[in-house]
Formats: C-alpha cells, structure tokens, sequence
C-alpha cells in the first residue's frame, strides 16, 4: 500500500531523514513511534506531496507520490485544520470541494463521515462550540471525506481525556474493520500497542526497529519483568547480578529482566536474602523496548 525506499530530506546541512525505509501493508495499522524531532512529521508531509524528498521514493498504491496521489490519502494532522466560525457539515463540505467532490455525492459523504465519526446531531453545530474531543474527531473526519486508501492519523489522542481517547479508539479500530489503512504516529506507547499491528520506531530520521508488537518483544531477551520495591537497592542489584538478570530503572522502579517466567513463589525465593516491600511481574510491552532501543525516552 506504501513503500518508502531511502527517503532522505535535509533542512540546510542538518539531515533530518536520514535513508528511512518502511513499508505499509493494506488494511494494517501501521505506528510511527519516535521522541520529538525524530522526523515523523517531515515523513508525513512528504506523503502527503507538501514538502520533496532529497532523494528516495515514496509509492502509494504502486504510484509514485506527486500531485496524483493526493486523493489516495487523507490526513488529520496534530493541530486541528478547522474554521471554527463554520459548521461541522460546512468544514466537511470545503475541504470535500478541495477533493472535487460536491452535489449529492459530496452531501452522501457528509453524511456518511459524520456518522462515521458519531457526529450526525451536530452537523449544524459551529465548530467554535464543539468540545476538544469532537474537534479532534471532525478533524479526522475531514481525513475521510474523499474515501482514502491510506488515513495518516498524526497524535490524534494527544491533549484528550482517557474517555474521549477510549471514543477515537474505537473509531481507528472501525476504520481498520472498513478495511482503511491507517498510519499513526503517537507518543502514548499504550495506543500504539493497543491499536497497532506494526510498529516502526523512528530515531533521528532512521527507522531503527519494526515489527509487531510479539517481534519487536524478541529484541529484549526478557520473558517478564519483575518489579521490585526495596531499601536495599544495592543488595537487590548484586543479588540479580548473581543470578545473570539485567536490571533497569523504569522511572523510580528497579526492575529485572528475567530470561523465563517463574511462578511468584520462585521468584520470591530467589530474592529471599532481601528485605522486599513489594514484587510485582509485567509482561514485557513497548514501554521497555521503546525505552531500551531508543535510551532517551518518548
Ligand atoms: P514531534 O513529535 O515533535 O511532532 P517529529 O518527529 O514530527 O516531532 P519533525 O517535525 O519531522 O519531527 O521534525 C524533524 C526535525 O526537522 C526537527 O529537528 C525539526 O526541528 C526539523 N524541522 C522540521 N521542519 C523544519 C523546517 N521547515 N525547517 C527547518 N527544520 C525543520
């Protein structure tokens, strides 16, 4: 659905993109994941035909990105492209007439996106009166009024209560069901690995790792990770040291990387020796790789 093959863009000397590859399979949610800066914004823009590429190249559908491929892809940028003054239905009806739509079909897709995004009983409302989360989901709606094929979705959680987040989710996983395909980028690991099939991380303009959420876990060689609170930091780390485990600090967390999964009872005893406020076990999740591939956090 999208191939990027060496893609590089440099602002004045500084390379921004450096050689990204990556590639989008039709109908999958794909997540770009990367630390402000990284570059996603600068991909996306290239997509979408606002800003060229040095060099590399971008297909879409089997077409190489130019003025042509505008209508395969809708996007719903980070800053909401709305004219407050104007109502949802009239938003959705100017951005239509940029994609050429209008008459009947484009009032069908009105109607159609505006259920979509369970907006119909406010197709008259002024936007300037909508709340954050029906913004952000007029947003997206303008994203769908010429049926793409490919919807990029650039943080469209960011700012938004977990109860609105819960309602987008839900609309990106109806979206996916319709057989959308979606590029997301986002900084809340949590929605990337809830809603993503595959996940690219981006670091300084490269792509440094990507796959699902099950192959990317197999670049940290820990089948669980333990949790563990205690005074004796020092004590616990050589005692995990003994026992060949990494240890990390996850915020104020000391944990330990173990290479299989033990009952509690194992695990408590081999911490015996220290005095433990309390143990606890995760999966490992993206959290823990996102971290330890990029070292600097999200
Ligand atoms: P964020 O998560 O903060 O949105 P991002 O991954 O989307 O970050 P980009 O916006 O793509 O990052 O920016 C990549 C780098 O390119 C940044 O260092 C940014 O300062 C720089 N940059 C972006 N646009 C321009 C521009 N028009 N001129 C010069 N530098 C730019």
């Amino acid at each position: 659905m999208l191939t990027i093959k060496n893609l590089k863009k440099n602002y004045g000397k500084r390379a921004v993109i450096k050689d990204l590859n990556l590639e989008i399979k039709a109908g999958e949610i794909y997540g770009l994941l990367g630390a402000n800066g990284a570059g996603k914004t600068t991909t996306i823009n290239i997509i979408c035909n606002l800003i060229e590429a040095d060099s590399g190249t971008i297909e879409i559908n089997n077409k190489k990105v130019s003025q042509g491929t505008k209508k395969y892809v809708g996007v719903a940028p980070q800053e909401n492209l709305l004219y407050k003054n104007l109502s949802c239905q009239e938003n959705l009806k100017f951005y239509g007439r940029i994609y050429g739509l209008d008459g009947k079909k484009c009032d069908r897709r009105i109607a159609e996106t505006l259920a979509a995004v369970n907006l119909s009983d406010r197709a008259k409302t002024p936007v300037e009166s909508l709340s954050g989360g029906m913004k952000r989901r007029i947003n997206i709606a303008i994203a769908l009024i010429h049926e793409p094929k490919l919807v990029i979705l650039d943080e469209p959680t960011t700012g938004l209560d977990i109860e609105t987040r819960y309602e987008i989710w839900q609309l990106i996983e109806d979206l996916k069901k319709q057989g959308t395909t979606i590029l997301l980028t986002t900084h809340l690991l949590d929605e990337a690995q809830r809603l993503c099939d595959r996940i690219g991380i981006i670091k300084e303009g490269k792509i440094i790792a990507e796959g699902s959420l099950n192959e990317l876990r197999k670049l940290i060689p820990a089948a669980e990770i333990v949790i563990i609170k205690t005074k004796e930091t020092e004590q616990a780390i050589s005692r995990g040291k003994e026992l060949g485990f990494c240890h990390r600090y996850y915020g104020n967390d000391l944990a330990f990387w173990l290479p299989e999964k033990l009952e509690l009872r194992e695990t408590l005893e081999l911490f015996a020796n220290i005095n433990l406020e309390s143990i606890s076990r995760k999966d490992v999740d993206l959290e823990h790789i996102y971290l330890e591939l990029t070292k600097n956090g999200i």
